[in-house]
């Protein structure tokens, strides 16, 4: 008990109708949330200078690429050549594996990232690197081993069966934490992604893979099956209401009629979309089908923030708003897509300021706000909206702290 805290405080949250609120109020926590007795709340330590908020789960990012992040140009195929491949050959040393691993979920637990699906590589024994270092860091990752069996360098390619063989091995390891990972059709044979399928229904499992991010990408896939994209995975088996698909910026309306049939799920990549000169994703379009996530997709997105990540996701949907302002998606909307509703997908008891969740949030020291904050109260705006944006669009001035069970990250 020694270690409960009791803090008034303010809190920017999801209630559970899904509202963003603002609110100052006592909250208590030890590794978990508590629930507050009305006559403890004058006990509660005076925090009126801060705000808590809740943490991100980033959903589409690939642990290897953490090794040359930032680095790089082109545009997706190349890139996968030149830069992608070779990185991920290095994750057949376990110490590589393990200590890259380590290297970027620090770097999110730092800015406030507590969850992830991630891709990894095609050696099993770097997937197990990557979930010994989760443990460690107390991170909740979901990750899974890539399988690839044609179209990529030799020295990632599989037999078909080997590759299964031993994503089953990891599912029967680590239950729903391994997510069945075909990389993209490209890569992939009918026969890979039929029996990735089965093995994501079997164990009941998450599926990620990537969809409709190039047009050079589109035309191969198109070419090569001669079909649409969404019907390669649609007729494989791999539409399914646990599928999260990358990107999808060139996603024709069919193809998000069928993502809606089978409820698979989209994960908007901004940062990645620009610097791999992708394209511009229509959230608001999208989401009018399906739930759309948030991913940094490291290392295609060169930031592995969460905030850089809305940043750009807000700087995008102005884009794309620019000449039909019904295309405009609010910010908290966005935000839910990265923390409420993401958890929610995970089944984690984690991601909101709740009873008996994990005490995992954002501390925001508010008083280098001050003014703008005064000037909201003064204008009558002090709404819920206005100070999450004035948070995320001002990081890293925003400097939050990230706690972990209750705790203070300590450098790790
Ligand atoms: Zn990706």
């Amino acid at each position: 008990m020694a270690d409960t805290k009791l803090w008034k405080i303010w809190v920017l949250d999801f209630n559970d109708e899904g509202e963003l609120i603002f609110e100052k109020k006592v909250v208590k926590f030890d590794e978990k949330f508590l629930p507050v007795d009305i006559d403890e709340e004058h006990l509660a330590q005076d925090m009126s200078e801060y705000l808590i908020l809740p943490t991100f789960a980033d959903l589409h990012l690939h642990i290897p690429q953490w090794q040359f992040t930032g680095i790089g140009s082109g545009t997706l195929l190349n890139w996968l050549n030149t830069y992608t491949f070779p990185a991920e050959k290095l994750f057949e040393d376990k110490t590589i594996a393990y200590t890259t691993a380590r290297s970027l979920l620090s770097k999110l637990l730092q800015t406030g990232t507590t969850a992830a699906v991630t891709f990894v590589s095609i050696h099993k024994s770097a997937v197990e690197e990557a979930f010994y270092a989760a443990k460690d860091l107390n991170f909740s990752l979901f990750a899974g081993k890539v399988l690839m069996d044609q179209n990529a360098p030799d020295f990632l390619l599989e037999d078909t069966y080997k590759a299964i063989e031993e994503a089953a091995e990891l599912s029967e390891k680590f239950g729903r934490q391994h997510v069945i990972t075909p990389r993209f059709a490209i890569t992939c044979s009918e026969k890979l992604m039929e029996k990735a399928a089965f093995l994501a229904r079997k164990y009941n499992l998450i599926i990620q893979t990537h969809m409709d991010e190039n047009v050079d990408e589109i035309k191969t896939t198109e070419s090569m099956y001669g079909k649409p994209y969404y019907k390669v995975y649609e007729e494989t088996g791999l539409l399914t209401p646990n599928t999260l698909l990358a990107h999808c910026i060139h996603t024709p309306k069919q193809a998000l009629e069928t993502l809606a049939k089978y409820s698979s799920k989209i994960v908007h990549c901004p940062s990645s979309n620009m610097f791999l000169k992708s394209g511009l994703f229509n959230f608001k379009t999208s989401s009018n089908f399906t739930t759309v996530f948030i991913g940094s997709d490291i290392a295609g997105g060169p930031n592995p923030t969460m905030w850089h990540t809305l940043q750009q996701a807000v700087y995008v949907n102005k884009l794309i708003s620019q000449s039909n302002e019904e295309l405009e998606v609010s910010i908290t909307e966005l935000f839910k897509s990265a923390t409420y509703k993401a958890f929610e997908f995970l089944g984690l008891n984690e991601g909101r300021i709740k009873e008996n969740f994990k005490a995992n949030f954002q501390l925001v020291d508010l008083r280098p706000f001050e003014i703008q904050l005064s000037t909201l109260e003064k204008l009558g705006k002090l709404t819920s909206q206005n100070v999450l944006q004035l948070l995320i669009m001002n990081y890293p001035l925003s400097n939050p702290k990230t706690f972990i069970k209750g705790h203070p990250l300590e450098k790790a």
